[in-house]
């Protein structure tokens, strides 16, 4: 069975041909142009996708050495993600669909960055069910409880920032560029994370909360340069460590109180944050330390990318669970 994934929730255009689980390619066209403005800009994204989905598509085919006709359906991400992005693959995928006639499959972006762990790669175990998924991005923060392929249940996430954007907020704070998380991943490793301290936010249950951070870390910065106008190119690798031990001891504690909750003991992570070295290795530290085991998928398959969009195509084909023509994308579309 070959399915072509399509993937524009975001700033990333993406296509990918899957045949039987397996990945034959998997294109991402970075979006450059958000750089300059510190943050994605909807309204360019929607027109760099326009832009970039056919020659995306063209070189997924190509790269899989197959044409359009061998294709047996065409998967897209519905949402949640930015309308304007959406629209353009959700509007593609269609009349691709519709010219061929094969069916059409309508993929949540959340369950993609979880059903990700169930591409076949050599050298990566799939997680058992049931299993708790940590999705940790730009976008999003959660814990979903995973009880089978379509079986998930959100059990915490985040009630204000992603911790993406703690990581990236914070860099702008710091005068890093944008997204700061791999800079500040970088000089944690040379700095030291107990320099400075940070209150982690109170939280009840397994919800998470990033923006009071993001305004300590404000604060903080503001009351140091008054001392010293240095004071951050003095410490930058300090202050970058002392924040990524933040925010890892806050994912930590969570992912802890999941694991008594559920009595899980499973953990799979994806979304970009899941490259953070600190992170990774604090994850394997608690296969030691509590006793759970961890699931890391390959780099390319944690941020957004459209093989984790052709698994979940290839996975709902096999149960029939097709879309209709008149599918609408969904910005705000729940797990
Ligand atoms: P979403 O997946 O929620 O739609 P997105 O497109 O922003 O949103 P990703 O591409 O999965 O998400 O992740 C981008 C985020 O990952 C950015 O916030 C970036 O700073 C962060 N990030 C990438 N690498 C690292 C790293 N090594 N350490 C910390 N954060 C990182
Ligand atoms: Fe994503």
């Amino acid at each position: 069975i070959y399915i072509l994934g399509i993937e524009s929730s975001c700033d990333d255009t993406a296509a990918s041909v899957m045949h039987n689980g397996r990945i034959l390619s998997n294109v991402v066209a970075n979006q450059k142009i958000h750089e300059e403005y510190g943050g994605v800009v909807p309204e360019l994204a929607s027109r760099a996708h326009q832009q970039n989905i056919v020659p995306v598509v063209a070189q997924a085919l190509k790269k899989a050495n197959i044409t359009k006709d061998q294709l047996h359906a065409i998967a897209f991400t519905r949402g949640p993600g930015l309308m304007g992005s959406l629209l353009v693959g959700t509007s593609f995928a269609k009349s691709l669909a519709y010219g061929l006639h094969i069916p059409l499959i309508d993929v949540n972006h959340m369950q993609g960055h979880i059903l990700a762990h169930f591409i076949d790669e050599e050298g990566f175990n799939k997680p058992p069910f049931p299993f708790l998924a940590m999705t940790i991005s730009g976008g999003h923060t959660q814990i979903v409880r995973v009880d089978n392929y379509f079986d998930m249940t959100v059990i915490g996430e985040t009630i204000d920032d992603a911790v993406g954007e703690a990581f990236d907020k914070s860099g702008k704070i710091l005068g890093l560029g944008y997204p700061a998380g791999p800079e500040i991943d970088k000089r944690a490793k040379l700095g030291n994370p107990k320099a400075f301290k940070f209150t982690k936010p109170r939280v009840d249950g397994l919800n998470f909360s990033f923006s009071g951070l993001k305004t300590a870390i404000l604060y903080f910065i503001q009351n140091e340069t008054k001392a010293n106008p240095n004071f951050i190119e003095e410490n930058l690798n300090d202050i970058c460590a002392s924040i990524q031990y933040t925010i890892i001891g806050i994912l930590i504690d969570k992912l802890k109180l999941a694991v008594k909750q559920t009595g899980i003991k499973h953990i799979a992570i994806g979304g970009g944050v899941s490259a953070n070295s600190g992170i990774r290795q604090a994850l394997k530290d608690g296969e030691q330390k509590f006793g759970w085991t961890t699931y890391v998928p390959k780099f390319e398959f944690t941020t957004d990318n459209a093989a984790m969009i052709a698994i979940v195509g290839y996975l709902k084909y096999l149960e029939g669970d097709f879309a209709e023509q008149n599918v609408a994308a969904s910005a705000r579309l729940k797990i």
